[in-house]
C-alpha cells in the first residue's frame, strides 16, 4: 500500500512523525519509521488540514475579471450573458483552473454549484482533489422548466452513482426566489429519499428581504421552513441577512451557513455576518469564496483574513473569532456538514493534508503559527498538497498547470469573441 512519511512535521501544536497509509492518516509518533515509504523532510513545514470551500461556481473562473465596478443587476445580465456562450470545452477547462488555483492556495474539497457533471468530475478526477458537485435547479417559476429542471438533476444524480469516491453529489435550488415552490418541496423530499445535501443561495441581500416580505410575508429562511426544506442536510451560502428569528431556526434546524465575505463586500451585499450569533444558536458555520465573477480568486486563506478582521472591525472587539475557531470554519465545521472523514490532522482521518512552508519571513519569528498563517502569510506558503492519500502538488508544482493555463486563456479568448 502506498505510504508516505512526514518527518519531523509540525502540526497539532508540535514536532511529530506522521505516516500515510493509502489514503488515511496512519499513525502520529515521535519518530516513526516506515521502510519503503516516501519520506518528505518536514523540518521547515507544518501541516494543517486541507481547506473545504464550502460555496463556489468553479467553472465561473471563466467570468473572472470580466465586469468590474458595476452595480449588481447589471453585473449579474453581463455574467449570464457570458455564462450562455459556455461549451463543454469551456466549462472543463473553467473547471481544470479552479482545481489548479484551490490547489494551490491549499484547498482539497469545494462545493459547488452549476452544471456540466462530466466534464466537472473529470476535472476533478484528473486533478486528484475532491468536489461535491450539483445539479442547480432555475426556473425562474416556469412550470414547463421546472419540471425539466427536476429531470436533469434525477439524470445528474443517477450518473453520479458512477462516479470515484472523491466526486459527491448534492441536490441545489439556486435561491428561493429563483426556484418555484413546488420544485422547492421536491428538492427537499428527493434529498432526504435519496440522503443528499441541499446547496442553496439563501438571503445574500437586503432587496431579496424586501421581496420576500412583498410576496411571502415572511423572510426567505421562514419561506424555507415553510416548505419544509430546512434541515441539517441544507447548505445556506451567503446567510447574510437574517433575523433574529431566522438564526433561532438555522440553529434549531441544525443548518450549515457558509460565510462569502469577499463576494459579499465586493458586490456590495452586506458585511455584518452574524458569525457569533448562529454559533451560539447551533448553526453550523463555514467559509466559501462563490465564484471568481464576483470574489475573483479561490483563496480560502485570504478569504479566513477579511472574515476574521471584519468581524473584529464591525463589532468593535479584537477578540471576536479566536484563531481556532476561525481555522475549524475554513476546515473541521465544513467536513462535518458534507460527512467527510477529514478536517482535522489525526490518525484514522483522510489524508488530505496540506504542508505549509515556514521558512520565510512571514513564519519569523514564530511564537504563533495560527497567527501567522492567517494574518501574515498568504498561500504561496502552501507547499505541497495531499489529498485522498496521493502527492497532488510538492514544491508548488502541480502536473500539467502550464497546459491548463494556456487552454483556459484560449477558452476567455473564444469566450469573449462570442459576446463581443
Ligand atoms: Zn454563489
Amino acid at each position: 500500500m502506498n505510504e508516505i512519511l512526514l518527518k519531523n512535521v509540525y502540526t497539532n501544536g508540535k514536532r511529530c512523525d506522521l505516516l500515510v497509509r493509502g489514503n488515511l492518516i496512519a499513525t502520529i509518533a515521535d519518530s516513526i519509521d516506515a521502510p519503503g515509504a516516501e519520506v518528505i523532510d518536514c523540518s521547515r513545514m507544518a501541516a494543517i488540514p486541507g481547506f473545504i470551500n464550502m460555496h463556489t461556481h468553479a467553472a465561473m473562473t471563466m467570468t473572472r475579471s470580466a465586469k468590474e465596478d458595476t452595480p449588481l443587476m447589471p453585473w449579474l445580465q453581463h455574467i449570464w450573458k457570458i455564462e450562455a456562450q459556455y461549451d463543454k470545452e469551456i466549462l472543463y477547462w473553467g473547471n481544470k483552473l479552479a482545481c489548479l488555483e484551490m490547489i494551490k492556495s491549499g484547498t482539497t474539497c469545494f462545493n459547488d454549484m452549476y452544471w456540466g457533471l462530466d466534464v466537472a468530475s473529470k476535472a476533478v478526477d484528473e486533478m486528484g482533489i475532491r468536489g461535491v458537485h450539483s445539479y442547480c435547479m432555475l426556473d425562474n417559476g416556469d412550470m414547463v422548466k421546472a419540471e425539466k429542471e427536476r429531470r436533469a438533476l434525477i439524470r445528474d444524480f443517477e450518473e453520479s452513482k458512477s462516479l470515484s469516491s472523491r466526486n459527491m453529489f448534492a441536490v441545489s435550488v439556486h435561491a428561493p426566489y429563483t426556484v418555484c415552490e413546488d420544485n422547492i418541496r421536491w428538492a427537499a423530499m428527493f434529498a432526504e429519499e435519496n440522503n443528499l445535501l441541499v446547496h442553496i443561495h439563501l438571503s445574500e441581500t437586503e432587496q431579496e428581504i424586501i421581496d420576500a416580505q412583498e410576496k411571502w410575508g415572511c423572510t426567505p429562511v421562514e419561506y424555507c421552513e415553510r416548505l419544509g426544506l430546512l434541515s441539517d442536510r441544507v447548505i445556506a451560502a451567503h446567510s447574510l441577512w437574517l433575523t433574529p428569528h431566522d438564526i433561532e431556526l438555522m440553529g434549531q434546524y441544525g443548518v450549515t451557513a457558509v460565510h462569502n465575505v469577499n463576494s459579499n463586500l465586493k458586490i456590495s451585499s452586506g458585511y455584518k455576518f452574524k458569525m457569533e450569533e448562529l454559533m451560539a444558536a447551533g448553526a453550523n458555520v463555514t467559509l466559501g469564496t462563490d465564484g471568481c465573477g464576483s470574489s475573483n480568486n479561490l483563496d480560502m486563506l485570504e478569504a479566513l483574513k477579511t472574515a476574521a478582521l471584519l468581524q473584529k472591525a464591525w463589532r468593535k472587539n479584537p477578540a471576536a473569532i479566536p484563531l481556532d475557531t476561525l481555522l475549524k470554519i475554513g476546515t473541521e465545521n465544513a467536513a462535518k456538514a458534507i460527512g467527510l472523514n477529514a478536517g482535522v490532522i489525526a490518525e484514522g482521518r483522510l489524508a488530505d493534508i496540506v504542508l505549509i512552508d515556514m521558512n520565510n519571513s512571514w513564519f519569523t519569528p514564530n511564537y504563533d503559527f495560527e497567527a501567522n498563517l492567517v494574518y501574515s502569510a498568504n498561500s504561496s506558503c502552501v507547499d505541497t498538497v495531499i489529498c485522498d492519500g496521493r502527492i497532488i502538488m510538492r514544491g508548488r508544482k502541480v502536473e500539467g498547470e502550464q497546459e491548463i493555463l494556456d487552454n483556459a486563456a484560449a477558452c476567455g479568448e473564444r469566450l469573449m469573441s462570442r459576446i463581443r
